[in-house]
Formats: structure tokens, C-alpha cells, sequence
């Protein structure tokens, strides 16, 4: 079963609306959970060779490129799981995963792109953002963190952002997982009915829910504002967990395809190697 459209069909365009959005909806594969696990085993494998591809080029070739996946979604929403079942098909050495909580007083005192900047990833190197520089139009927005005047000419100052490292080799995968707000009550009822999942528990969530349309909102002017060509948004239905998975692995896979990567050639000649070798 295809699911190489998945991309296309995902792409956030000019004048989607994120109050059109069906969280349970699956564009782009139409089989089920069973089916989405097999394609997901098939496609990890490929993502896994890419990302060696990626990793190799930049240790033999010195290819100083790399990939940046940005994921934004609300609590519960299944980035966790991303990082888990999706980065965790590929080889960790070539990975650089961040998490971006609460800012700490350091980085308060800082600009908020500071903490953004020395977590990228090096060259050959997949970064994942668990959250990103996009919580300082989201939250901050929602909670009146800052001024407007603060936060108004962030959108193009993290166009601006992006547009330097994608010039600078980085190719960017913004994601943006949005679950329902009855799957999240489910997704916290089973934090809250399974003890291993206690520690994820967090009663501060409980109280966002009901900020949800505020969340809407400043989802919507993030993604109008900054899907550019350059680095465009993903919207990823993500109520079915096993589709999102799928979905945010062959977002991957297309972007390490675009790198038009091959394996480097021997430096050095092969059958003299294995005469010595042989002889060794
Ligand atoms: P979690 O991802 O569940 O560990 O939660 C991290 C928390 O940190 C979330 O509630 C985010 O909204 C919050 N957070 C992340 N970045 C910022 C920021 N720049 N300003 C304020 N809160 C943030
Ligand atoms: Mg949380």
C-alpha cells in the first residue's frame, strides 16, 4: 500500500484553515492501523538508510547539509511518540534531539532565539525539536507573555531565521500534529489510569484545555505567517497515532530524498586493500 503522497497532500497551503482540519483523518493512505504498521516497518528501514546516506556523506564527502524536523502540537498530541517510534528507527549517532520547556531564567535574559540557535544540528546530522522557537508566538501568545509589540515581529524574524539556515545547507521539516480535543481528554485519562505513564502526567494540562480556541487562533496565524516556500509547515491529523507516525516518516524520507544523496566512493583501491588485508 503507496503512501508517498503523504507529503504533498499535507502541505500546509495559503488559506487553509486550522478549524477545517479533521484530526482523525488519515489523507493519503486508506488502510488502517494493521496496514499502516506494516508500511511504517518498510518505510523505517528506508528512512534508516537514508539518514546513514545523510551521515556518511558529511563523514566522507564532508557534505555539511542537514535535516531539522520542528514539531509543534499540543500536549498529548503525540510528539513524544514521534521522537520514539519515528527518530527511533535511525541510527542515534546521527541524531541531535532538543526539548524546549519553560525557558529557564538564562535564557530568559537571552533572546529567545539564543537557545534555538545552539541546539541546531550539526552538519550530516538529523535535529528534532520537541516544541521549538514557535512556542515564543504560541504559548507566549496565549498567555500573554510578552507585549504584541514584542511578539508581532517575531513571525518575520523567524522567516528570516530559516531563511538563513536554509541557505546555509539545513532543510527544514516543520511539523504541526493536531489531535481533537476529546482525543487528548483520552490520550491524559490513560496518563492518568496507567502508573508507568504517571510521570508525563501534568495537571497544568488540564487547564489549557480550556484556552483550546485561543490555541486555534495563534496555530492558525503561525501557519499563515510562516509557511514560506523556503521552510513550509505540515498540518499532521494525528488522532490516530499510528498515522502520524507514518505520515511524519515519509516527510522525512522526501526531504532526505530532495538531498539526492549516494554512497561515497572507496578513497582507496579495493582489491590492494584486500591483498594486504588478506596477508595481514
Ligand atoms: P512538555 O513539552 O509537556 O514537556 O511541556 C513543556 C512546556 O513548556 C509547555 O507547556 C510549553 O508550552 C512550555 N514552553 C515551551 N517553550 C516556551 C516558551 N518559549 N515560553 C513559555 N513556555 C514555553
Ligand atoms: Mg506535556
Amino acid at each position: 500500500m503507496s503512501s508517498s503522497e503523504i507529503p504533498r497532500l499535507l502541505r500546509f497551503r495559503a488559506g487553509d484553515k486550522v478549524a477545517d482540519i479533521d484530526p482523525r483523518a488519515t489523507p493519503g493512505f486508506d488502510g488502517d492501523k494493521s496496514d499502516g504498521a506494516e508500511r511504517q516497518s518498510e518505510r523505517s528501514t528506508r528512512l534508516a538508510e537514508l539518514q546513514e546516506l545523510l551521515y556518511a556523506n558529511h563523514r566522507a564527502r564532508d557534505d555539511h547539509r542537514s535535516v531539522l524536523l520542528v514539531l509543534q502540537g499540543m500536549d498529548a498530541a503525540g510528539k513524544g511518540g514521534i521522537v520514539k517510534h519515528v527518530v527511533g528507527a535511525v541510527n542515534p549517532m546521527g541524531v541531535r534531539y532538543t526539548a524546549f520547556g519553560k525557558p529557564t531564567e538564562e535564557e530568559l535574559a537571552h533572546h529567545y532565539l539564543w537557545r534555538i540557535r545552539k541546539a541546531l544540528p550539526p552538519a550530516g546530522h538529523i535535529g528534532v525539536f520537541d516544541r521549538s522557537h514557535y512556542e515564543d508566538v504560541l504559548v507566549v501568545r496565549v498567555h500573554d507573555l510578552v507585549p504584541p509589540e514584542e511578539w508581532e515581529p517575531r513571525y518575520d524574524e523567524i522567516n528570516a531565521f530559516e531563511r538563513e539556515l536554509v541557505d546555509g545547507g539545513m532543510t527544514l521539516v516543520k511539523v504541526a500534529m493536531f489531535i481533537s480535543l476529546d482525543e487528548q481528554k483520552e490520550q491524559l485519562l490513560e496518563r492518568l489510569d496507567d502508573p508507568t505513564k504517571h510521570w508525563k502526567y501534568n495537571s497544568g494540562d488540564v487547564d489549557e484545555r480550556r484556552l483550546w480556541p485561543k490555541y486555534q487562533e495563534v496555530y492558525q496565524a503561525m501557519l499563515d505567517r510562516t509557511s514560506t516556500d523556503f521552510a513550509p509547515w505540515h498540518v499532521v491529523p494525528s488522532d490516530r497515532r499510528w498515522y502520524s507516525r507514518l505520515a511524519i516518516t515519509e516527510l522525512l524520507i522526501e526531504a532526505l530524498k530532495r538531498l539526492d544523496l549516494s554512497w561515497p566512493p572507496a578513497d582507496f583501491d579495493i582489491e590492494t586493500e584486500r591483498r594486504r588485508l588478506m596477508e595481514s
